[in-house]
């Protein structure tokens, strides 16, 4: 997804591989990014652009003029089975592939709003009335559309347009003398169902991502820094030369406490793992539903109501004002190149946004220094100067003194203080040093080949929407060394994002019992992610406790119960006491015990409750003779009872057996872990049920909040505490439990 797909990766990689070592050699010595760039490209072959060009027809984004029947129909089926979502986003699909006031258009748009209207949507579903009519809806069928206006009218209150429809609508019928409908009669029955449901979906209109995402954006800082407008204070900015530049935590931060708050300065929409179909006529028609049919391109906002671009059946966005802006910033460069884009994978595609969406900033001064740099290189072959190490000091200067100015921290403006722009993401690290030769030829390539893309698509288009003359001028002087300058830039933004993009996805709830990355785990991804070795305090402490076996795993006395220790051959760790058992042993013991625990689990599955209360009693008193009080298998075995008395409705029971459970989950993974969270949630249910009032509620009151932290302030999870914690709050002074 990040990188190109899998067989232009191969394909890349074979090459590689067959380059004679002095050519190697050359490139993975090479000083500069620049020099990685031109070594690489010179490399470029017609065959492999060829071959690169048949693998982005896979990805087919152009408009088909015969899609449109077919999504319309795909999406009259669903409508019929009353999936209104899926029939709004098959209709989308329809409306992409249309060109701009056709019947296609209006139709699929008219048909959409329908499927909006029973999903409640009654603002997007008038957009797309009024969508259909701007692109030529049909006359003969304008009455039953007008009805469902009206109607949306009067679903938001607003009866005088709904009448003015009306209106409309009778002068329409009497044109249409043939068609026998009664609006009125239709309007006024359906006018007191139309209110109740309503009132329904208010509730509901605003779905969780908009709620979430409300939420996050009304959340503020504390105190914000001064040297960087977006962080907190408890942050200030710091730089490493191997890290480049980090924030530093200047006072202890509390959990869940929001230290950035920042708009990306470029984002791209992931499209979903959707894989490419087989290239072929007819197969390019895909009911599949991906991220791009349910977010707008340019804002990522959730919409079932989408305005396609006009250039291509890929991109399309939530609002006419999204479509204009992106046309303006990128998709105008881009649209040509969807394909591609797609096939180069998601770096590749943010580079190109990046470096487009700067050159309304001061990346004219930017592109200007590198065109020099790269001018004069081709002229007298200077040697040491990297045009991009020269770029990123030469933006520390002032420009009316030409002096150099020490800036300490790179990025940052001459002030010192840190800003949302070109320069601070142009000087984050390319760690370019760190990533394989292979990578960076992987990487020049593939940039390397979208730059020849980019000419042939006319390379124009990048410099069109510029602002001054005098920039154009500055930038586009002939077409080469500018696309050269464009490649290097891409380059280096390719490679610096591995370390520096951020993926964000929607919130995805997993069970409890989940165990987490462990610190060997944690630290591999570091080091071959980020190309950073953690040593900090925390890091260190796990690792000590890890090496000397955690207690989750450790093994207790049989005779005294106090901690065995030890390599092959354990002891125990009470002076006064003895015993001695070998690894091997108690290996095999629990290995049995687990032979058993799984065969009580299958019990409980099967409902078999009383048997498997009993199987799982002769476990835990097994496991309690052997394993030390916080092992894990001894707390999954108190919660598989818990869940087993849960189940019997002995609340009493399952409560106490989830307590114990909780001290080893704590043990595991702390007190504010996520484990911990879903953990004291089941408790809460558990007490709940028993109407085990002060208990319930002490526990709904952990769990929320843990849980806020992890899963944000309106996840299901929460919801349900504060209905518990309500519903608690409202019960009678004396509770009267169920008559017995
Ligand atoms: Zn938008
Ligand atoms: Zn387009
Ligand atoms: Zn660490
Ligand atoms: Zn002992």
């Amino acid at each position: 997804m990040d990188l190109p797909v899998d067989e232009w990766k191969s394909y890349i990689l074979q090459k590689w591989s067959l380059l004679p070592t002095a050519v190697q050699l050359t490139i993975a010595t090479a000083e500069t990014l620049s020099d990685v760039f031109l070594l690489s490209s010179s490399l470029l072959q017609p065959e492999d652009e060829m071959f690169l060009k048949s693998l982005s027809r896979g990805y087919f984004v152009g408009k088909d003029p015969a899609a449109p029947l077919f999504y319309r129909e795909e999406g009259n089926k669903k409508f019929q089975e009353k999936d209104y979502t899926g029939a709004a986003v098959l209709y989308s699909k329809g409306v992409s592939h249309s060109r701009p006031h056709t019947e296609d258009i209006a139709l699929c748009y008219a048909n959409r709003s329908a499927a909006l209207f029973h999903l409640g949507q009654f603002e997007a579903c008038l957009e797309d009335i009024g969508r259909a009519q701007l692109h030529g809806y049909p006359e003969r069928l304008l009455p039953k559309m007008l009805l469902r206006k009206a109607e949306c009218l009067v679903a938001l209150g607003r009866p005088q347009e709904a009448s003015q429809t009306i209106t409309d609508l009778e002068s329409n019928l009497t044109s249409q003398a043939s068609l026998a409908l009664s609006p009125f009669q239709t309007l006024q029955r359906n006018l007191h169902h139309l209110k109740m449901k309503v009132r329904d979906k208010e509730a509901v209109m605003e779905t969780f991502p908009a709620v979430l995402a409300n939420a996050l954006e009304n959340m503020d800082l504390r105190e914000e820094s001064e040297q960087v407008s977006s962080a907190s204070s408890s942050v200030s900015l710091g730089t490493d030369p191997s890290k480049g530049r980090c924030l530093v935590a200047t006072k202890d931060v509390l959990p869940g406490e929001l230290l950035v708050k920042e708009d990306a300065f470029v984002s791209v929409l992931i499209p979903g793992e959707v894989p490419p179909l087989p290239h072929g006529l007819g197969s390019r028609w895909d009911t599949r539903i991906s991220n791009g049919d349910l977010y707008c391109h340019r804002c990522l906002k959730h919409t079932l109501a989408t305005v396609p671009c006009d250039g291509c059946s890929y991109a399309k966005y939530c609002s006419l004002e999204c479509l204009r802006r992106a046309w303006e910033l990128y998709h105008s460069a881009e649209c040509a190149l969807g394909g591609l884009l797609l096939t180069l994978g998601i770096f590749c595609h943010v580079a190109l946004r990046l470096t487009l969406v700067a050159r309304f900033q001061d990346f004219g001064k930017v592109i200007r220094k590198l065109c020099d740099e790269i001018n004069s290189r081709a002229v007298c072959v200077p040697e040491s100067k990297d045009p991009v190490k020269t770029l990123s000091n030469g933006l520390g200067e002032r420009e009316t003194s030409g002096t150099a100015v020490e800036t300490p921290i790179p990025g940052c403006g001459v002030n010192g203080k840190y800003e949302n722009n070109y320069n601070a993401v142009f000087n984050l690290l390319p760690q370019t040093e760190n990533h394989s030769p292979e990578h960076k030829f992987l990487c020049a390539l593939s940039v390397s080949a979208l730059c020849k893309q980019l000419q042939a698509a006319g390379f124009q288009a990048l410099t069109a929407g510029l602002k001054s003359s005098k920039l154009k001028a500055a930038v586009a002087p002939d077409l080469c060394p500018d696309l050269h300058v464009w490649g290097v830039a891409l380059l280096r933004h390719m490679l610096q994002l591995q370390c520096n993009a951020q993926a964000i996805t929607t919130i995805q709830q997993t069970g409890p019992h989940v165990s987490r990355l462990g610190i060997a785990a944690r630290q591999q991804k570091l080091k071959s992610q980020y190309f950073f070795n953690c040593s900090c305090l925390a890091c260190q402490t796990e690792a000590h406790a890890t090496a000397a076996a955690p207690r989750w795993e450790a093994f207790c006395c049989s005779s005294c119960r106090a901690l065995l220790q030890g390599g092959d051959v354990l002891s125990c760790s009470s002076g006064s006491c003895t015993e001695a058992v070998s690894r091997d042993h108690l290996a095999a013991r629990l290995r049995d015990l687990q032979r058993q625990t799984g065969l009580a689990r299958e019990l409980l599955r099967s409902g078999e409750l009383e048997k498997a209360i009993q199987q799982l009693s002769g476990c835990q008193r097994d496991a309690e003779s052997f394993l030390w009080a916080e092992h894990s298998v001894l707390g999954e075995i108190e919660d598989d009872l818990a869940q087993a008395y849960a189940a019997l409705g002995d609340w009493k029971k399952s409560a106490a057996h989830l307590q114990k459970s909780l001290t080893v989950v704590e043990a595991r993974h702390g007190p504010s872990s996520v484990e911990m969270g879903h953990e004291l949630f089941k408790l809460a249910q558990i007490l709940f049920n028993g109407f085990e009032v002060p208990e319930a509620l002490s526990t709904i009151q952990k769990a929320e909040t843990v849980l806020a932290v992890h899963c944000g302030p309106c996840s299901d999870e929460i919801q349900e505490l504060q209905q518990m914690k309500s519903c608690l709050l409202d019960l009678p002074p004396v509770p009267v439990g169920p008559s017995a």
